[in-house]
C-alpha cells in the first residue's frame, strides 16, 4: 500500500487493516497507543476550542491518530464534538482531493464513501441520487443541480465539484458512524473515560456559554435580521442566503429547529419537507454540520446589512449580529443559571403574533 496515499487518506480501509491487525483487541490496541491517544484527547479538545490543530504526521502516526480519535468520539457521542472533529478531517480531505494527480485515487475514495463514479473525458460521472445527497450546501450556487451538466442519470462534474461531493459525503458518513448508538466492553470505556471526560465538560461549557445568549427576545434582533423576518412575514421570497443567516442566528441563539421551521411558514416557496433538511442540515442537527453565523462584513458583501437605521450598528464597533444581540439582550440574560433556561419566547413566534 502506498504509505503516502493512507496518510493523505487514513480514513481508508488499508489503513486499518496495516495498523490495526485484526487479531489485536480493541483493549490493546488503545494500550499500545496510549501517547498518540492523549495527543488525540488534546486534538479534539483544542477543537472543541475553536483552537486550530496539525493533522499532517508521518503515515502510521496519522493513520494511528486517525484511528483513535474515531474510538474516543464514539465514545462520547456528541454531535457538537464530533462535528468540531469531523469539519477538521473533511477540509483536510477536500485540499488532499483538489491536489491529487491521480483521478484512480478519486474513484476509488468516492467508492470508500459509497459513491460509484466512472471517469469519462475527463470528467467524473456522479450518479444523481448521490450528487443530490451530497449537495445540499445551502449557499454553494455551484452545487445546484440546475447548474450541472447531465448524461445519462449522472451529473458529469469536474474535479472541484467532484471534491465537494465527496467531502460532504466523507462528513454525513464520518457523523453517523461516531454517533451511532455502540456498546464498548467496559475494560475499553474505562481506558477512554480520563479522555474524554476533559472534552465531555468542555463541550458541556460551550454549550452552557452559547445558552448564556440568554431568553429568546425579539426585540433584541439586529437590524438585518428583523428586516428579513419582516419581508418574509409579508411572504416575500427572500434570498438562499438570507434565508441562511436567519437559520444560522436562531439556531445560534437556541431556538429549536421545529420553532426555527415556523419562520418559513409564509414564504411563497415553502415546502415543509424541504424546509425541515435544509434546517437541520444547516444547524448540524441532521447529517449536515453546524454552520457558524455570518459576520457583518459576509452579510454586507450580500446586500443584507441595514447598518444605517440603527444606533447601535451605526456606532461601527458592530462586527458580528450574535454581537449586536448579546448588547442588546444583556438585561434579558440575568437568568437563574440553577434552572434551565427558557429558550423559547413564543411572542417572538411571527406565526402567532
Ligand atoms: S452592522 Fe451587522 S448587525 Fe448591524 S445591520 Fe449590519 S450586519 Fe446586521
Amino acid at each position: 500500500m502506498n504509505e503516502d496515499l493512507l496518510s493523505k487518506y487514513p480514513f481508508l480501509k488499508e489503513g486499518l487493516r496495516e495498523f490495526f491487525s485484526e487479531n489485536k483487541s480493541l483493549e490493546d490496541f488503545l494500550e499500545e497507543n496510549e501517547d498518540y491517544l492523549n495527543e488525540v484527547s488534546r486534538d479534539i479538545l483544542s477543537l472543541v476550542d475553536s483552537k486550530d490543530v496539525r493533522l499532517n504526521y508521518e503515515t502510521e502516526k496519522r493513520v494511528k491518530k486517525y484511528i483513535l480519535a474515531k474510538i474516543l468520539l464514539t465514545y462520547i457521542r456528541d454531535y457538537f464534538v464530533s462535528a468540531k472533529y469531523a469539519i477538521k478531517e473533511r477540509n483536510a480531505l477536500y485540499e488532499n482531493l483538489t491536489k491529487e494527480n491521480e483521478d484512480r485515487v478519486i474513484i476509488r475514495i468516492g467508492k470508500e464513501l459509497g459513491i460509484s463514479m466512472d471517469l469519462k473525458n475527463a470528467s467524473f460521472h456522479i450518479p444523481i441520487p448521490s450528487f443530490l445527497r451530497n449537495a445540499v450546501v445551502f449557499n454553494d450556487k455551484e452545487l445546484k443541480l440546475c447548474n450541472q451538466e447531465m448524461d445519462n442519470g449522472n451529473v458529469i462534474a469536474s474535479r472541484e465539484i467532484t471534491s465537494k461531493i465527496l467531502r460532504e459525503a466523507f462528513y454525513r458518513k464520518y457523523m453517523k458512524e461516531v454517533n451511532e448508538p455502540s456498546e464498548l466492553p467496559e475494560e475499553v470505556s474505562n481506558i477512554l473515560k480520563k479522555y474524554a471526560n476533559p472534552i465531555i465538560i468542555r463541550g458541556e461549557q460551550i454549550k452552557q456559554e452559547r445558552a448564556n445568549l440568554g431568553p429568546l427576545n425579539k426585540k433584541a434582533f439586529p437590524p438585518c435580521l428583523s428586516m428579513i423576518i419582516s419581508q418574509m412575514e409579508k411572504g416575500a421570497n427572500v434570498s438562499h442566503p438570507a434565508r441562511f443567516f436567519l437559520v444560522t442566528f436562531l439556531h445560534r441563539i437556541g431556538l429549536p429547529n421545529e420553532e426555527i421551521i415556523k419562520y418559513f411558514g409564509e414564504v411563497p416557496d415553502y415546502m415543509e419537507k424541504m424546509t425541515k433538511y435544509q434546517v437541520e442540515h444547516i444547524t448540524g442537527t441532521g447529517r449536515g454540520r453546524e454552520y457558524s453565523v455570518p459576520s457583518c462584513q459576509t452579510l454586507g458583501s450580500l446586500g443584507l446589512c441595514y447598518r444605517e437605521t440603527d444606533d447601535l450598528c451605526r456606532t461601527g464597533k458592530i462586527n458580528h449580529p450574535l454581537q449586536y444581540y448579546k448588547i442588546k439582550n444583556s438585561r434579558n440574560r440575568s437568568v437563574d443559571n440553577s434552572r434551565p433556561v427558557n429558550r423559547v419566547d413564543n411572542s417572538s413566534n411571527p406565526k402567532k403574533e
